[in-house]
């Protein structure tokens, strides 16, 4: 009998960071120790050693598989805690990624190449507890300056602190060795609300805000008792909370949050993009003070993994981050509240293809929380969800302060155009409204969701448009850097001279974006402080909360900006917004192409008037008759979920069925149909489990060099499609690399 049957082996279920990868097993050899579910362990795999998560410490044997011994435990005690794997493996098996990218995402960055964790350290200061009379042997005045410093700091003062005093370190380390001060290492955490000089006033904090509960508003006071009463119940509980724009949303996440921790209880808040709304995070942290962390990819990684093991201790009860966050190591979740659900940041557009709104419902459904779906403009999926009574509906109508909601006009800018040629970026309603408003010292912000300076450069003589040579879109000129750019794969090039497809000398620019608009602004209002918010504009960090800062302290008249403006911010002053093009979106060839416009256009109205003074909206459309802007403007929630809900079904669209988008690329259009064609076949032969549409080119057909055909499973039963789709992948691996699958996408371009 070979010895290693004796002994009872140990095996253990790894997820490793390989795409589509399933659980692979090891031995671990007893000389290892413990490896607990949700540690980490450095696996062979092929010729590489990796770092992987153990998601099953007590596995069976595989049948005819060569089993290899794990190379290296990291973590003897789980690093993520078991319900993150549980909750991690879900988002694998339902987005189709596998365990290993679900579980990547589920750790902090720096843990994923297996490294153990590690803060930053720092030396303290302080006096030695000697004798008064002992310090008259300090010598020389560079030694005084340091006991002079240190006694006016009892408590110590860390080393870097010293040298920016002028305390040179050598200094430091003379009084130490001669026993005249003390050294002792501490750790730092790295924390982003605080900013360089340690006044604690950093990016995240924004705007004046009260520290203190305030006195309700009746409507918001039954909606809290509602969600308390949902809360209180223990079990797992969904509830989407539609209040209109200035509402007081916020103040009802912030109460309740207290309640649920009084209570015992820990909450995450999930955010659509901290960097665009940076107030969210400030709001929390001057509430509860230091029990909150962030999680966030615009965090350094220093500061992540500090704030990540500060929740994974237990030693606060409050995480707000964004989508990634909603794997926080929290580990008694009885809150989960998802601000702005409608968004689309939510969705992660890489693989593990999650949506962090879902997944936290399937948080909150594992760990028995309540969880609460907020928005002015719910998405279908959700409404859909209230209506059918799985989720609970609470319902905020008015806004605080009986505030009336911006009066609203449509402006058709046919005649305007047929006026004075198609290149007006501000209708003539639009500019006396601005003026009104410069007149008054109001603000004004005004959306155009497109950025650049011309959307098209062609040529007069052929009429042919410069592509990107990579994408088949046509290049944005962008003024400032005179360079015309790609916004999908980043190309740039110089502004020709001349037409590449004729050789012809006049080029035309056409369409506008921010770039062109701000110009015009400009131009329109000299004496106006204008300010432009776009991903141009805001590359560098940090760069998004001074434009905002500035807006809030009244230092801009007007704002310009992409869909960036529109998000949650909260500017009393602002009374009117202007929308050019309200109609940018709306011929994508995306079944949500209408609901993204109501939701925009909704949004950025809802910025004005949230203060003192009634707001006003401008609106400016070609099609001003279209459902998504007539329900934009009267900011009707219901008619157009109804109306958009009738689309849906008669083309049969999430919300009325599941789909999944299956994007194969190729070297030309023709191999990746193909492709396409191959796999859809082997998808409907799979039997009835849906039906699938396609395949056919992708709207964006080339893409970085490779081109894209695309096909939909639609259907009832996720689980039965994602079956047909599996089995179809593994006839044809060899599509693995080249395949794009996306459950219930977010767009389908
Ligand atoms: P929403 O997120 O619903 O658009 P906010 O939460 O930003 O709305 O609230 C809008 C404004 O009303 C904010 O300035 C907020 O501080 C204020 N507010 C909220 N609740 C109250 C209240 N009960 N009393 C007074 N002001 C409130
Ligand atoms: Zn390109």
């Amino acid at each position: 009998v070979p010895s290693s049957l004796t002994a009872p082996e140990r095996l253990v279920a790894v997820a490793v960071p390989v795409p589509g990868l399933g659980l692979l097993t090891y031995r671990v050899p007893p000389a290892l120790g413990d490896a607990p579910k949700g540690a980490r362990v450095r696996v062979p795999l092929g010729t590489r050693v990796v770092t992987g998560c153990v998601v099953d410490p007590d596995a069976t044997p595989p049948a005819d598989a060569i089993l290899r011994d794990v190379s290296a435990v990291v973590d003897h005690r789980p690093f993520l805690p078991a319900s993150i794997v549980d909750l991690a493996l879900w988002v694998g098996e339902y987005y189709m990624a596998g365990p290993g990218d679900a579980l990547t995402v589920a750790m902090p960055p720096a843990a994923r190449e297996g490294r153990a964790s590690s803060f930053r350290t720092v030396a303290r200061v302080t006096l030695a507890p000697v004798p008064g009379a002992s310090l008259d042997d300090v010598r020389g005045p560079k030694q005084r300056e340091a006991v002079r410093h240190l006694r006016a700091h009892p408590e110590g003062l860390a080393l870097p602190a010293l040298v920016r005093l002028g305390v040179g370190a050598a200094t430091v380390r003379s009084l130490a060795d001669r026993g005249l001060v003390v050294l002792a290492q501490e750790v730092v955490f790295r924390d982003p609300f605080d900013d360089e000089d340690g006044r604690g006033s950093g990016r995240w904090a924004l705007g004046p805000a009260p520290d203190s509960e305030r006195a309700l508003t009746a409507e918001q006071e039954r909606a809290l008792a509602a969600l308390e009463n949902l809360r209180a119940g223990g079990g797992f509980r969904t509830a989407l909370l539609h209040g209109v724009t200035g509402s007081g949303k916020t103040e009802l996440y912030l109460q309740l949050a207290a309640r649920a921790s009084a209570g015992g209880q820990h909450v995450l808040m999930l955010v659509p993009e901290i960097a665009l709304t940076p107030a969210a995070a400030g709001i929390f942290r001057r509430r509860f003070g230091s029990r909150v962390a962030i999680q966030h990819s615009g965090l350094s990684t220093g500061e992540r993994h500090d704030q990540w093991h500060l929740i994974r201790r237990g030693d606060v009860d409050i995480v707000v981050g964004t989508r990634s966050a909603v794997f926080a190591p929290l580990e008694r979740v009885g809150l989960i509240v998802v601000d702005e659900e409608h968004e689309s940041s939510y969705k992660q557009e890489e693989s593990p293809r999650y949506n962090g709104r879902d997944v936290a419902v399937m948080r909150g459904r594992m760990e028995s929380a309540l969880v609460v779906l907020g928005s002015a403009t719910p998405s279908l999926e959700s409404f859909a969800n209230a209506k059918a009574g799985r989720y609970e509906l609470v319902r905020l109508t008015r806004r605080v302060a009986d505030r009336p909601l911006a009066t609203v006009r449509i402006v058709d800018m046919r005649q305007e155009f047929a006026a004075r040629g198609p290149d007006v970026t501000l209708g003539t309603e639009l500019v006396a409204a601005i003026d009104r408003r410069l007149a008054k010292r109001e603000q004004t912000l005004v959306l155009l969701n497109r950025r650049g300076f011309a959307t098209v450069i062609f040529c007069r003589q052929c009429a042919a448009s410069l592509e990107c040579p990579h994408c088949s879109v046509s290049l944005t000129y962008h003024r400032a850097s005179r360079r015309v750019r790609c916004h999908y794969c980043d190309y740039a090039a110089a502004v020709p001279t001349r037409c590449g497809e004729c050789g012809g000398e006049f080029l035309e620019q056409s369409g506008f974006g921010t770039e062109r608009l701000e110009a015009d602004v400009r131009a329109r209002f000299p004496g106006a402080r204008v300010r432009r918010v776009d991903r141009d504009t805001i590359r560098r960090r940090g760069a998004i909360g001074e434009v905002l800062r500035g807006l809030a302290a009244g230092e801009v008249d007007i704002l310009v900006g992409t869909q960036m403006i529109a998000k949650g911010h909260d500017f009393p002053a602002v009374t009117l917004v202007g929308v050019v093009s309200a109609d940018v979106g709306l011929g994508l060839a995306d079944f949500r192409a209408s609901e993204r416009t109501f939701q925009l256009i909704t949004q950025v109205v809802g910025r004005a008037g949230r203060g003192d003074v009634p707001g006003e909206a401008v609106v400016q459309t070609l099609y001003p008759d279209h459902y998504s802007i007539r329900a934009a403007a009267a900011q009707d929630y219901t008619a157009f979920a109804a109306r958009e809900g009738e689309f849906r079904a008669t083309m049969q669209y999430p919300p009325a069925v599941a789909l999944i988008n299956v994007v194969v690329k190729g070297r030309t259009l023709d191999a990746a149909l193909a492709d396409a064609g191959d796999l859809a076949v082997r998808v409907r032969d799979a039997g009835p489990k849906g039906r699938v549409i396609g395949p056919a080119p992708a709207a964006m057909s080339k893409i970085k060099d490779e081109y894209r055909a695309q096909f939909f499973i639609k259907g009832v039963r996720r689980a039965a499609m994602r079956r047909a789709l599996m089995a179809a992948i593994d006839a044809r691996p060899d599509l693995k690399r080249r395949l794009i699958v996306d459950v219930d996408p977010m767009s389908v371009l």
